[in-house]
């Protein structure tokens, strides 16, 4: 990577709301059919467009193609039955009904290799794809077959990997997963969670990254916040073995969270992803504020090893809060750039 600082975001944009309804999570299509394949390919070049626009330089499809991070991945795979649904409590947070695990699961055919061919089409910048990791793809379903978190991340972690391989081959950059489980389920994480997670990345040429979070800002994770105390430490038990995984790119929030920034020091030598906009709230960032998170996060990072980011996804914002929000990652990351071609002032 040649650019200072390049920017990108955690993944998910809104979508427009011909496409689907504006502000919710798991919202329905309002399309069918050719319709709605074809306003998905529509909605994610425009996605694209909002991120050129901001000035994104590692850029993303915004997830336009899939109703919810996790669930649009397994939804293509077999042995779920999204027919048969149980309540399960979902990263200690909240309740949700869910698909049940009834056969062994397999992949029958890859789920967003299309549309990153489609995307590469469409830019010469370098790309990143998010897919769910092993570790919160399971915590997304009933398991009525394993009967074992672990053994079923396991096979998640096998089927992740064939379709993050055919992902590179269409030529994805930076392959992503989503691991905000690896925040809640410590010891599963340590035990075999980041070891399932380097599975699914096993001999990828394409970079990896792990985006870890405190979730969408939705109110139940906004709830789960206020009980962490004034400092939330909990990446401080998962870094150390992540910091010695093979996974290229640690992805955190620190915008407006309790986040000590030292944290970062545990993931030393990695690139780290640092969350500069915060997407629980509606407030657009300045540029100005966000140079400052930066600012805090490069005396713990690397200027050579600092992608400026979004804490976690936006789809659950309005389009025009995320596209001011993704202006203000660019024009702050601006700033910083420029001070670090002059040097302190
Ligand atoms: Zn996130």
């Amino acid at each position: 990577m040649t650019i200072m600082l390049p920017t990108t975001t955690a993944g998910s944009l809104p979508k427009p709301s011909w496409l689907a309804q504006p502000e919710t999570l798991w919202s329905p299509w309002k399309l069918e059919g050719a319709e709605l394949a074809a306003g998905k390919r529509d909605a994610l070049r425009l996605a694209l467009d909002d991120q050129r626009q901001a000035g994104i330089d590692i850029v993303g499809d915004g997830e336009q193609t899939r109703q919810h991070f996790v669930t649009t991945f397994v939804e293509h795979l077999s042995g779920v039955d999204f027919e048969k649904r149980e309540v399960v409590r979902i990263r200690n947070r909240y309740d949700a009904s869910v698909p049940t695990v009834v056969g062994a699961v397999s992949r029958p055919k890859p789920v967003f290799v299309d549309d990153a061919k489609y995307l590469r089409s469409l830019t010469d910048r370098p790309i990143k794809w998010t897919l769910p990791g092993p570790m919160t793809m399971i915590d997304t379903l009933y398991d009525d077959h394993y009967r074992s978190r672990e053994k079923l991340a396991w096979e998640f972690a096998r089927i992740l990997n064939e379709e993050a391989k055919e992902l590179e081959a269409a030529g994805v950059d930076i392959i992503q997963f989503d691991e905000p489980a690896f925040n809640v389920f410590f010891d599963e994480a340590n035990d075999w969670g980041i070891a399932t997670l380097e599975r699914a990345a096993e001999g990828l040429k394409a970079e990896t990254a792990v985006h870890i979070c405190y979730g969408y800002g939705i109110k139940a994770n906004t709830e789960w916040k206020k009980t962490l105390g004034s400092e939330w430490r909990q990446y401080e038990r998962t870094f150390p073995n992540l910091q010695k995984s093979r996974i290229d790119i640690i992805s955190l929030e620190c915008q407006n969270s309790r986040v000590p920034m030292d944290l970062i020091e545990l993931v030393r030598g990695k690139k780290v992803m640092v969350g500069a906009i915060d997407v629980a709230t509606t407030d657009i960032e300045t540029p100005e504020e966000v140079a400052d998170t930066l600012r805090k996060a490069l005396k713990f990072v690397d200027a050579d090893k600092l992608y400026p980011a979004t804490n976690c996804g936006m789809a659950p914002l309005s389009r025009d809060i995320a596209k001011g929000k993704l202006r203000a990652l660019g024009a702050g990351t601006e700033i910083v750039r420029r001070e670090l071609s002059t040097g302190p002032g």
